[in-house]
């Protein structure tokens, strides 16, 4: 039994999984499979770890939507710069998020003109700046899926609690199910089993994705981030493939149970609900979204602030839209590594740490 994370790298149990995974592979009877990571976390380590190179030539590894920087819509992005630019705002976010161009510029580019931007760690980080600074109203950009949106609706929970009337959301936050709903619909996405995501399955458990087995017949296995997890992942999809026996699996046991975190979901549905949401590339998905419930509108900087973020401009050129569908890769896209590079990004997924295109362009040999 493996106990340790360094077991999750061992040489030899590698190589025997990869001479299993050739096999079963070849029983499974298909030309090609296509495989889909649905998480930005898996897209970065499949290319750091070379995976792509030591699995038979047939699996074809496609990246997902599961990068929540890449997924926001530039609707979104022009709405916090339009808040940020209001009187007496301080705009706090993420890192990831501060490069991220909407469509007529980047919450860095507003902070270089003298804006108060500032990059948090931690939701909680929030509540201690509002409390710093009573004058002012503190908005935070509430990005991210299912794995941050409960630490957000603790943040709004705690600052309830407190009385803390200078803090305000504006929530994106949103939900992975309904987006693979989109994918699975859309007929020319080939996918035949799908890499489920660790993190967000440690929140979610396995109820969630059973659909994907249920009404559209294909395999989904919950896989952790070391070689070992990925590549146990890979076996168990192409077994359930040869088997054509789809269901939904968990291959990272250590961390995943099947009824997900009841407490974390308890806590994320007394202050959000679900709402439709824009996704960068798959458009507005009904109940793909979180909205802050009635009682926690007063935090709710859609609300408060009731701007409308001018039309954003389109045809930048940018094809996240694509490369999130897993349609094309970056490569296939004429901007990449000429025109938009992690220095000069033109689009969300070159400038998260978990976006295709910035794992594409540190990581490929291509
Ligand atoms: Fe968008 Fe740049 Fe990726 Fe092309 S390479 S899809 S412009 S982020």
């Amino acid at each position: 039994m493996i106990k340790y994370i360094d077991e999750y790298q061992n040489k030899t149990l590698v190589d025997k999984l990869l001479k299993q995974i050739e096999k079963k592979a070849a029983e499974t009877g298909k030309k090609q499979i296509n495989l889909m990571e649905v998480c930005g976390t898996h897209t970065v380590a499949i290319f750091r770890l070379g995976i792509r190179d030591v699995l038979p030539k047939k699996i074809n590894l496609i990246s997902g939507p599961g990068c929540p920087v890449c997924v926001t819509s530039s609707e979104d992005i022009d709405l916090i710069i339009q808040i940020a630019q209001q009187p007496n705002v301080i705009t706090a976010t993420f890192g990831d998020m501060i490069k991220v161009p909407g469509s007529r510029g980047s919450l860095e580019q507003l902070k270089a003109s003298g804006a108060d931007i500032r990059v948090v760690y931690s939701p909680l980080d929030v509540i201690d700046i509002a409390q710093k600074e009573p004058d002012k109203k503190i908005v935070f950009l509430g990005i991210g899926f299912e794995t941050t949106a409960p630490t957000i609706a603790a943040m709004l929970a705690a600052a309830r609690q407190q009385k803390v009337k200078n803090l305000f959301v504006l929530p994106v936050c949103k939900v992975i199910p309904p987006a693979m709903k989109v994918l699975l619909d859309d007929k020319t996405a080939r996918v035949d089993g799908f890499l489920l995501p660790g993190h967000v399955s440690i929140i979610l458990g396995t109820e969630p994705y059973e659909f994907i087995a249920q009404d559209y017949h294909l395999s989904g296995v919950i896989a952790g981030f070391e070689p070992l997890d990925i590549l146990e992942a890979v076996y168990m999809l192409l077994e359930q493939i040869s088997a054509q026996d789809p269901k939904i699996e968990i291959a990272y046991k250590r961390s995943v149970r099947p009824e997900g975190n009841p407490q974390a979901l308890k806590i994320l549905y007394e202050v959000f609900q679900p709402r439709t949401a824009a996704w960068r590339g798959l458009g507005r998905i009904p109940a793909s979204g979180l909205v802050l419930r009635p009682e926690y509108q007063d935090f709710d900087a859609e609300k408060v602030f009731n701007l409308s973020p001018p039309e954003p401009e389109k045809n930048t050129g940018c094809l996240c839209g694509e490369v999130l569908k897993g349609k094309i890769t970056p490569e296939q896209c004429g901007l990449f590594k000429t025109k938009c590079t992690p220095e000069t990004p033109k689009g969300p997924c070159m400038v998260s740490t978990e976006g295709t295109c910035a794992a594409y362009y540190k990581y490929s040999r291509g």
